[in-house]
């Protein structure tokens, strides 16, 4: 039975969604941040994190397909992968899809959103919790690269919040550094961009910060329903040329190998090639090549 009460998004001061809410499921104030989850009338169970909506039930999929698929298939043969945030698990369990991962390790600084999203967002992780693979770590993610040891990961998945409060520290040189270092030589890194048409800057300054610690540095869009404003853009940043147009037949054949095929509802091969072709009021931001 719907309240009659409304969420209002407060990501952009001048605009922004709102959601009719069922029942307000959890409200903690924890170290880093004000979690709210609720039960919405049109996109399922709904996380805030400091007023901004993280993830719904009805949507998720487009995101985290894209931002654990591309990077993965791309890569063409990714066994280590660090995921940083991604405190919902929808991104492991994304990862743990992928048949040659051998070791997936998650490190979320909020150790609240971890027990929150296992309590009321079941759905999102399912197992991947209890996966062999998987080691989930409460912590900092700029102080697990800057302790890992150099090469140790192929692929590092930055599902982060917005650069500013907890999440700022991933939008560091510092961190592009460890990153790189931390990175096979074959490796990359993708990480949440923002939605250029409300926060141009924010794609801009971390494509400039990356393109000084990996040579091959460009975006990919996803269209995420409820991150509102347009396209969403996934920051693509590589040690090796060519990852960001590897061939359609290339890519199915890989998901097919990986055993991800039949399993998206966003992701496709096509869908893969042709995010990397960009609208111009989005390329523009990112560095010349
Ligand atoms: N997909 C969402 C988006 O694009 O806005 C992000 C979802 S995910 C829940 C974001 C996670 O990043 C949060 O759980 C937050 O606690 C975590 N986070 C923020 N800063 C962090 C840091 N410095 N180290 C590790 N995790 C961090």
């Amino acid at each position: 039975m719907a309240t009659d009460s409304w969420i209002n998004e407060t990501l952009y001061p001048q605009w922004g969604q709102r959601f009719l809410v069922q029942r307000e499921l959890a409200r903690v104030q924890s170290d880093f941040q004000d979690i709210v989850i609720f039960e919405s009338e049109t996109h399922g169970r709904v996380m805030l994190l400091d007023g901004v909506v993280q993830i719904t039930e009805r949507d998720e999929f487009v995101y985290q397909e894209m931002l654990t698929h591309v990077p993965l298939l791309a890569h063409g043969d990714c066994r280590r992968v660090l995921i940083i945030g991604a405190g919902d698990g929808g991104v492991l369990r994304r990862v743990l899809q992928h048949r040659g991962v051998e070791r997936a390790v998650m490190v979320e600084i909020d150790g609240e959103v971890i027990r929150l999203a296992k309590e009321f967002l079941p759905n999102i992780a399912g197992d991947a919790w209890t996966d062999p693979r998987a080691e989930v770590i409460v912590g900092d993610g700029i102080d697990y690269v800057t302790r890992a040891p150099d090469a140790m990961f192929d692929a590092i998945i930055v599902d982060s919040t917005d650069p500013i409060g907890v999440g700022e520290v991933l939008f560091t040189d510092a961190f592009y550094a460890n990153s790189a270092r931390i990175l096979s030589s074959g490796g990359l890194i993708v990480n949440q961009c923002g939605v250029p048409f409300m926060q141009a800057d924010e794609l801009r300054d971390t494509s400039l910060r990356r393109a000084s610690f990996f040579p091959h540095v460009g975006a990919y869009v996803a269209a995420v329903p409820t991150y509102v404003g347009g396209f969403m853009t996934l920051g693509f940043a590589a040690k090796q040329p060519g990852l960001d147009a590897v061939p359609v037949e290339t890519i199915r054949s890989r998901a097919a190998a990986s055993g991800i095929t039949g399993f998206t509802e966003y992701w496709t091969p096509e869908v893969h090639a042709s995010a990397f072709h960009l609208p111009p009021y989005i390329a523009r931001h990112l560095p010349k090549q």
